[in-house]
């Protein structure tokens, strides 16, 4: 990729921000379609968030994503959010328009892209989401996007679990069908579940031998039903290869980061990119 004069840049923002796999994921793709821009990480304390904004309008940055710690604290600072963004309570794509910051969140359809091509009455299905951090938060807005009329949220502390069913109360539309679930009473709900998520981060490496659910209660997952890891490395994770054992549909969270990247990616060129590149250096870069 050759730097010129006309090169636009584009980047990731997180403290840290090392292990961010999305400058490898867009240079490629920028490089396979010969756009002219480059995309580079930025460590950017929390304290300077607000001038690492107005320093990103002042040399005319085309757009960034953004991760951990920044998603919530960047709204304010943000002339526009999404709807799906505000709903979530949390933005990873940012683009600049006539001189305004604007915000959405990709995660959500990220999220729903790796289940376009099943079949499914999801009217009929509840969701069962393990976990109730942040990308349980988009997970939850894609189950309601997909028709999910109820949507189970575990976790194993109940202040916490309280806390994230409260913070939907802005959108009845999502609370009406939302429940918190304590953890004990999982083995009651995986076999009416027909979507169950590890939004958790169990079973990731370096812990590839950990699972969210015991190969017990995978066993009580009932037929048809869908397993959906959003972990990536390892790739199956422990839960993906009890499901498969069961003959459970099992999606990892590679194609979710994909998406997520390739949905901000056309957001900023404003033209179709290359997915299966991005796939590919993904790919290339686990050794999957
Ligand atoms: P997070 O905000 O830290 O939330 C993690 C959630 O998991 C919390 O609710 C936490 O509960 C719960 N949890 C942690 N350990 C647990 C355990 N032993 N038993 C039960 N619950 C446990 O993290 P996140 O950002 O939501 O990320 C969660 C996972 O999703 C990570 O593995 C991340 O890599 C993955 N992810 C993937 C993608 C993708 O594109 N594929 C995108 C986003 C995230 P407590 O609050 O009680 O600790």
């Amino acid at each position: 990729m050759a730097i010129k004069g006309t090169t636009q840049l584009l980047g990731v923002i997180g403290y840290p921000v090392e292990h961010s796999l999305s400058p490898l994921m867009h240079n490629a793709a920028l490089a396979q379609m010969g756009a002219d821009y480059a995309y580079l990480p930025f460590a950017i304390h929390p304290d300077a968030l607000g001038a690492a904004i107005a320093g990103f309008a002042a040399i005319g940055l085309r757009g960034f994503n953004i991760t951990i710690p920044h998603k919530q604290a960047i709204i304010p600072l943000l002339d526009e959010v999404s709807e799906v963004a505000q709903a979530i309570g949390a933005v990873n794509t940012v683009w600049r328009s006539e001189n305004r910051w604007c915000g959405t969140n990709t995660d959500a359809a990220g999220f729903l892209a790796a289940l376009k091509g099943l079949d499914r009455n999801w009217e009929a299905l509840p969701a069962l989401v393990l976990g109730s951090g942040g990308a349980a938060r988009a997970v939850v807005a894609a189950c309601h996007q997909l028709g999910c009329q109820q949507i189970w949220v575990a976790g194993r502390s109940p202040d916490k679990l309280a806390s994230f069913v409260q913070s939907w109360l802005a959108t009845p539309e999502i609370t009406a069908k939302l429940s918190g679930l304590p953890w004990d009473q999982l083995p009651d709900y995986l076999p009416k579940a027909g979507l169950v998520i590890n939004a958790t981060p169990v079973g990731m490496h370096p812990h590839g031998d950990n699972s969210p659910l015991s190969e017990q209660e995978v066993g009580l997952m009932g037929e048809g039903a869908i397993a959906y890891d959003l972990i990536y490395t390892p790739r199956p994770t422990q839960f993906l290869r009890w499901a498969k054992a069961a003959n459970l549909i099992a999606i990892d969270g590679l194609e979710m980061l994909v998406q997520q990247g390739a949905a901000a990616l056309e957001i900023w060129l404003e033209q179709p990119v290359p997915v299966a590149v991005m796939r590919q250096a993904l790919l290339d870069h686990l050794d999957l």
